[in-house]
């Protein structure tokens, strides 16, 4: 085995949901935010309906979750975002208004960090032990700034499928890695004009369900990143249904958070590799 996961199961698996609302677009396309209703709009879906039918979803599957929000969604969006922390899911930090931190400087970054926990603590009481860097954004900064404001671990980076380390000048960083096969976005966000076409679910599920085959058999942690706008809608809950489903005929999987996985990798839980 690779990698030793508690009472030797198998392999790890986390749905995380990313709660960005209308920040990314935000902090994007600011002078188009002042313009486009259809915007905000598409991406007010996922407070209005997405969150709520992602939070039953769960409740009916009895799954943990990983919710990164930005600051700003937690400003604007609050009661939803209480509804997420008192269904007992993790709450991770993401950014402030969905700031890709290569384009801030350093000041910059450190006064978004600043802003962001300050918000999730003041209105939520949350003092979040994970990031996930908005748009998977990471510089050769962040994970230093992340360990100097106590963070246990970062969920953005994609170097390996188990979960590793980043060195930085304050110790090392817990990784939780991503991968894009592993995103909603890419499959099911349609831009108008743009040529990718929207996935069919059930393209979707043999994607994601080799995906986790492959990840089982190699002792993985299988991160899956989605996003109420997008997966919030009917079809694609009823796929994460039948994902979760899936996964359950195997033996040996641990569903949990991120925040429980860098907590397992801090204890010292991992084998060394042969
Ligand atoms: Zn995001």
């Amino acid at each position: 085995m690779r990698y030793s996961w508690p009472d030797g199961q198998q392999c790890a698996v986390v749905l995380s949901f990313d709660f960005d609302a209308e920040s990314g677009f935000l902090f994007r396309e600011p002078e188009k935010a002042k313009r486009s209703l259809a915007d905000l709009e598409e991406r007010r879906f996922g407070p209005r309906v997405g969150v709520d039918r992602i939070l039953r979803m769960l409740d009916r599957l009895r799954l943990p979750a990983s919710f990164f929000i930005p600051g700003w969604t937690v400003e604007h969006h609050l009661p939803q975002s209480k509804l997420i922390r008192d269904a007992g899911h993790e709450v991770g930090a993401h950014g402030n208004v969905h700031e890709a931190v290569d384009r801030l400087t350093a000041e910059e970054e450190e006064r978004v960090m600043r802003a962001q926990l300050r918000i999730l603590q003041d209105l939520l009481g949350v003092r979040p032990q994970g990031y996930r860097s908005p748009s998977w954004d990471v510089n050769h900064r962040t994970p230093g700034i992340l360990k100097a404001h106590g963070f246990l671990y970062d969920s953005s980076l994609m170097g390996d499928d188990v979960p590793y380390e980043v060195p930085t000048d304050h110790g090392p960083l817990i990784e939780v890695p991503v991968q894009w096969l592993l995103d909603d976005a890419p499959l099911f966000r349609h831009v108008y004009g743009a040529t990718n076409a929207i996935a069919d679910p059930a393209r979707v599920f043999e994607l994601w369900s080799r995906e986790f085959a492959g990840m089982y058999r190699e002792g993985a942690c299988f991160i899956l990143t989605c996003h109420p706008f997008i997966s919030g809608r009917a079809s694609r809950v009823m796929l994460l249904e039948e994902l979760v489903a899936y996964m359950r005929t195997f033996p040996g999987v641990w569903f949990t958070t991120c925040a429980e996985i860098a907590r397992w990798h801090a204890d010292g839980g991992s084998a060394p590799r042969p």
